[in-house]
């Protein structure tokens, strides 16, 4: 085994490699950008070397500057994580070349899966079922117009160096194509450098499940069984779980011959992922799956697989770049129980998944689940981090298993209510209403189900006065006396000589609402709001809130509220937003611009396209209005910066 090994990467996936590898006396070597100098990942690891400025282009990928690194710390083998240079086959023989180990597939195989239109052609000859398509090399619009023609519409235009459900299209009729396919290679080219696309059938009610494979350098490969990720927004997963429901186990034994069929046609060594689209419109049946892609590195999800086989994936993935043999044969790998696996992510669903950034004033996980249920918080940020523009902005995978499905989904539930963040806007009401959904519940989840569903599933309470009543009497607190211990002693005290009364403004979204606590008795305070008046025990002041820079937050289950106080700072920064603009919610580059000073548009009229984070972002007109100023294509904008001004009605 290893004596040291470098993690090329950060946030949850470095934390969680450098967990196993301590585990197994491997010592660990973090590399770092400026922007994460404090990061989690860097504090875990034994040793940790600056690689380069915040954008990951200069420091994340540059693959010079982490085979530097290792030599310079002895490090004997990288790490790749998921994402970054996980799958560039040039940096793994430029590992290799440097005398270092690559703890991942050869860079051949890696070659092989790493295009999908390449690789669905040797699927296709390997025996594999691969979804019906054009996966060939002409480009031009009347060819692949054409293909989609014969294929038939409804069709998928697909990013062929495609990753995280990028540059991708579904088109239902011809008339669309030649849009949809302009739209697909722009994002493509941004995201990826290489804007060649293939085209292929659009599954109808389709099921994303996938077989977690994994091989040695010595010709042994077994899978562990499959994944469900069905449950997406955009291609993008967002709750997956082990197994998938309603597996039967000939479409299992299927499926999980073909992913090793696949992993051996490339003699596959380590951690890889087949990921199968299921027609699921009559249920899963073993005839209606096909291969979509390879993903040969360790996945996002995989600690669902973990959790029902008992197996730590990154300690195989180290015994096999080891050069060691697979520690169990097939047969002596065991399904147990059920997980699930959300993503907490800092974004906001009810601005359509708008990523969001901000530094995390509070963050609480819970340390048990009820019913015995087992929870993993794969994390890696703590309360006070921020999470910045730069990268991805997920925050933790809540992890949880229990005996059953339905056991395990109440897992999820708890784990999720359980979990309270103020400081940035989070999806965890979301993910807590998509665990709830009746056809979740029920296992009937296909990828259209949460577009389907959006406007319920990201619907949100709004604040109610017993809501407002707990700020009031949390912020009057800090207001009274700042860190003070118990700041209700300082308000009882002055009982002693006149009624008390404070008051406190605070905002409910844009609205300013005037209240005012005093003591109702020794362990009450009343708060006077203008719809009534509310008597709470002072132990609400700390109970479920949160109290972080110019705001308070009030916790009740799995929904937050947050509140602004009204000090002289907030007031300046609510007016300078509140006017009659759109302004840039995060740094970005304005994509397409689709009005012009002086138009009129309607309420809902897409104005323009800001491309942030890899991903494009429609604004629209929030009323109906005329035009005064609009950015301009391709300018590069920074958070906040106004992108569209209205005329004054
Ligand atoms: P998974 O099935 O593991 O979620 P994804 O394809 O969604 O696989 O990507 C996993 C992670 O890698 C995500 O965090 C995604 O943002 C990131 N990622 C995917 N493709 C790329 C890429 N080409 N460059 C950088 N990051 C990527
Ligand atoms: P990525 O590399 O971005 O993960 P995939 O090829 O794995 O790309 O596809 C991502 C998601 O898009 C899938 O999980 C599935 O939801 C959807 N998808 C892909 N191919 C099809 C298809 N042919 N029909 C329907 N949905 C599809
Ligand atoms: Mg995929």
């Amino acid at each position: 085994m290893f004596a040291k090994i470098l993690i090329a990467n950060r946030g949850e996936i470095a934390c969680r490699v450098m967990r196993t590898a301590r585990r197994m006396g491997v010592a660990t070597v973090a590399v770092h950008s400026d922007a994460d100098a404090g990061a989690l990942h860097v504090a875990m690891a034994d040793e940790a070397v600056r690689i380069g400025p915040a954008p990951a282009a200069e420091s994340y990928l540059v693959a010079e500057r982490i085979i530097e690194a290792a030599l310079a710390t002895g490090a004997q083998a990288i790490h790749p994580g998921y994402g970054f240079l996980s799958e560039n086959p040039d940096f793994v023989e430029a590992v290799e070349a440097a005398g270092l180990v690559f703890i991942g597939p050869s860079a051949k195989a890696i070659r092989a899966m790493g295009l999908k239109d390449a690789a669905k052609r040797l699927m296709d000859r390997a025996g594999v079922p691969v979804v019906p398509g054009y996966h060939g090399e002409a480009q031009e619009l009347v060819v692949l117009a054409g293909k989609a023609s014969e294929i038939g519409f409804p069709v998928l235009i697909k990013a062929r160096a495609g990753g995280g459900g990028k540059g991708m299209r579904r088109v239902d009729t011809p008339e669309e194509f030649s849009d949809a396919l302009a739209s697909a290679r722009r994002e493509a080219k941004a995201a990826f450098g290489d804007d060649r696309v293939l085209v292929e059938k659009l599954i109808a009610t389709p099921r994303h499940i996938e077989v977690q494979v994994f091989g040695d350098n010595h010709g042994n490969v077994v899978h562990l069984f499959e994944r469900d990720c069905s449950a997406q927004r955009r291609h993008q997963k967002v709750i997956e779980e082990a197994p998938a429901p309603g597996m039967s186990q000939e479409m299992r034994e299927a499926m999980c011959e073909a992913a090793v069929t696949a992993a051996r046609a490339i003699s596959y060594s380590g951690a890889g992922t087949i990921e199968f689209i299921v027609d699921a419109t009559e249920g899963l049946r073993p005839d209606r799956f096909w291969f979509m892609e390879m993903n040969t590195r360790l996945q996002v999800e995989h600690p669902v697989t973990e959790m029902v086989t008992g197996i730590d994936l990154v300690e195989w993935q180290l015994r096999a770049a080891a050069g060691e043999v697979l520690p169990l044969a097939q047969e002596e790998i065991n399904l147990s129980g059920h997980a699930f696996e959300a993503r907490i992510y800092a974004e906001d669903p009810t601005r359509d998944f708008l990523p969001a950034i901000g530094t995390l004033h509070h963050l609480g996980f819970p340390e048990t689940l009820p019913g015995g249920a087992e929870l993993r918080v794969e994390t890696g940020v703590r309360q006070g981090d921020a999470i910045s523009p730069f990268y991805d902005p997920m925050i933790a995978k809540l992890v949880v298993h229990a005996a059953d499905r339905p056991s395990a989904l109440a897992a999820l539930g708890a784990a999720l209510a359980g979990t309270k963040v103020a400081g940035s806007i989070v999806n965890t009401p979301f993910l807590a209403a998509l665990a709830a959904d009746p056809d979740f519940a029920a296992g009937n989840v296909d990828t259209g189900l949460i577009a389907r569903s959006q406007a319920t599933l990201t619907a949100l309470p709004s604040p109610e006065p017993r809501h407002i009543a707990r700020a009031v009497l949390a912020a009057a607190g800090i207001a009274i006396r700042p860190g003070a211990a118990d700041p209700w002693d300082t308000l009882a005290g002055y009982a002693h000589f006149h009624a008390p009364a404070k008051s406190i403004d605070l905002f409910v979204g844009e609205e300013r609402v005037a209240a005012s606590v005093s003591m109702a008795d020794a362990r009450h305070a009343r708060i006077q709001l203008e719809e009534g008046t509310f008597t709470l025990p002072l132990s609400d002041a700390s109970n479920e809130t949160a109290l972080w820079p110019g705001h308070v937050s009030i916790f009740e289950g799995v929904h937050a509220h947050h509140f602004a106080l009204d000090d002289p700072f907030v007031r300046a920064e609510t007016a300078a937003i509140g006017g009659d603009a759109i302004r840039a919610p995060m740094p970005g580059l304005v994509k397409i611009v689709r009005a012009s000073a002086g138009s009129r548009v309607e309420k809902g009229q897409p104005l323009l396209v800001l491309e942030a984070m890899k991903m494009e972002h429609t604004m629209t007109a929030p009323h109906d209005g005329t035009i005064a100023e609009i950015a301009n294509e391709g300018a590069q904008v920074a958070e906040g910066s106004v992108l569209v001004r209205f005329e004054e009605e």
